[in-house]
């Protein structure tokens, strides 16, 4: 599966905003949108001139590496968001929102996406007292999502939670920090997640 292995910073630069794909590093000054904020290349402090299927490319982009999904997953939640009630533009963000690698993510209990994936896919986390080990699963209003008792003692996960203990959780979450467990106690709005993109852009490109 082609991932993306190149220097990460990079795109957040090419997007114009942090997209939180370093882990700790993207909450100190040693973030380098807050060094360099325009786009690598030689070209990257030149005139922008960007056509309008320019803006909607680079929407779907942001999105789709804020997330750290590749392509075709990406389409299917597109079309899965056009069949749900609703704004298919919002529909996809919250349909995003609620993988459980970024659930993970969100309740600090991994330092960036990439690595709450590779979590998940190691089988440290429980879905309602069960393993679940699909990053991709779409955790339900109700569901308590947890870290496993035995990943919870390990060296590795005390210095994950110590890490991002002072991360903000969003309200959709209920998150009970000390042992380790999170209620979804509602899917997320629109106006809970805070990537900075235009989402009907998105919509247009696919529409077409
Ligand atoms: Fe993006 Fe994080 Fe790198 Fe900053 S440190 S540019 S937020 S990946």
């Amino acid at each position: 599966m082609a991932r993306y292995t190149e220097a990460v910073c990079k795109l957040c630069r090419r997007e114009g905003q942090k997209l939180f794909l370093k882990g700790e590093r993207c909450y100190t000054d040693k973030c380098a949108i807050s060094r360099r904020a325009y786009a690598p290349g030689q070209h990257g402090q030149g005139r922008k001139k960007t056509s309008e299927y320019g803006l909607q490319l680079r929407a779907k982009q942001m999105t789709r590496r804020f997330y750290g999904v590749l392509e075709g997953q990406f389409h299917h939640y597109y079309e899965m968001a056009t069949k749900m009630p609703g704004k298919a533009g919002d529909n996809l963000l919250i349909l995003l929102e609620s993988r459980l690698d970024n659930v993970v993510y969100r309740c600090g209990w991994a330092s960036s996406r990439a690595e709450a994936r590779q979590l998940v896919v190691h089988g440290h986390y429980t879905v309602n007292g069960k393993k679940v080990d699909i990053p991709s699963y779409l955790v339900k209003p109700g569901e308590t999502v947890a870290i496993k008792d035995g990943s919870r003692q390990s060296d590795k996960f005390k210095a994950v939670l110590e890490a991002n203990s002072a991360r903000p959780t969003p309200k959709w979450l209920d998150v009970d920090a000390p042992n380790a467990q999170a209620k979804i106690a509602e899917l997320p709005t629109r106006e809970d997640i805070d990537l900075e993109v235009d989402e009907t852009l998105i919509v247009e490109l696919y529409s077409k």
